[in-house]
């Protein structure tokens, strides 16, 4: 049984078990929580997702992959606390988001792909956490010049490591066909590859176009907002996707974050479980669909294993 790497160490991977796609343990804005800690109340933040993640583990959640970064904050220590807490599963990610450090900007990408090399291999920062997923984003400006040194990077480290690359993408603009266009010239195993934010679209055709590069969709930030698609609009997509064959592609998630979006009850974690994924089955999807989307996609694209 192959290894998953957690922010509390390896897990086999049968104990990954109901898993969100892409999710934030916990969100405290870049550089302002480091450098004005008195503006970030990081205990409030922290309280708050224990609360939360204990709630969504004993509505069934048992795993999620958090893709914060660098400039999303990252803190994989709290991580690792919210996590012991929870009982939830916490996969975090090297990588970086859309606000790349200037100092990337003139590394090359082999260079820069010894960044997140180390984070997968040693440890982030000075702890012994180890990255299981490599994050990289490009939203409505699409993959600007030094975005595409990160894509590289990240092409290059996944080939270096085997650790799989989830994206961040800005899904009405189709920015994802150069995301993969460019995993593509990397030579990059595209069944190791996950573009994200994927249920933005409703565009089931530009969709399946992605899907025949041979990567997986992360059909995530359930419920939606507004003027994006509601969660009534995602799941036709994710419908759509399952009639047309690719139940074995796609994940699904929320995109939440705890320290950014104002409490709900139940947790937003379990909109999926208590709200979308009901609305599926009573439109006739099956069980096992439902159980490979929620929980053999997401070990089969960390582990890289068939079945
Ligand atoms: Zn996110």
């Amino acid at each position: 049984m192959p290894n998953i790497e957690t922010v509390l160490g390896p897990i086999d991977a049968d104990q990954l078990g109901f898993t969100l796609s892409h999710e934030h343990v916990a969100m405290q804005p870049a550089v302002v929580a480091t450098h004005y800690p008195w503006l970030v109340d990081r205990e409030a933040i922290r309280e708050r997702s224990i609360r939360e993640l204990t709630e969504a583990k004993a509505g069934g959640v048992d795993s999620l992959i958090e893709l914060s970064t660098p400039d999303l904050q990252r803190d994989v220590e709290l991580m690792a606390e919210v996590s012991r807490a929870s009982g939830v599963n916490v996969v975090c990610a090297t990588g970086l988001w859309r606000d790349i450090p200037r100092w990337f900007h003139s590394k090359t990408p082999d260079e820069i792909a010894d960044v997140f090399v180390r984070e997968i291999e040693v440890g982030i920062g000075e702890t012994e956490i180890k990255a299981g997923a490599i994050k990289v984003a490009n939203d409505a400006e699409g993959v600007t010049p030094e975005a595409e040194l990160v894509l590289r990077a990240a092409a290059r480290t996944l080939k270096r490591t085997g650790c799989p690359i989830s994206t961040h993408h800005w899904a009405p603009l189709e920015v994802g066909r150069r995301q993969v266009e460019i995993f593509q010239e990397e030579d990059a195993p595209m069944d190791r590859v996950c573009i994200g934010h994927s249920a933005d679209s409703t565009d089931a055709d530009y969709l399946e176009d992605l899907l025949r590069a041979g990567v997986y969709l992360s059909m995530d930030r359930y419920p939606g907002v507004e003027p994006r698609p509601n969660w009534e609009q995602r799941n036709a997509t994710v419908e759509e996707l399952i009639r047309r064959g690719w139940a074995d592609k796609l994940m699904l998630g929320h995109d939440y974050a705890p320290g950014l979006h104002p409490p709900e009850s139940p947790t937003r974690y379990l909109f999926l479980s208590t709200v979308a994924i009901p609305a599926l089955r009573a439109d006739g999807v099956a069980e096992e669909t439902i159980d490979l989307m929620m929980r053999e996609v997401p070990r089969r694209f960390l582990t890289g294993e068939a079945n």
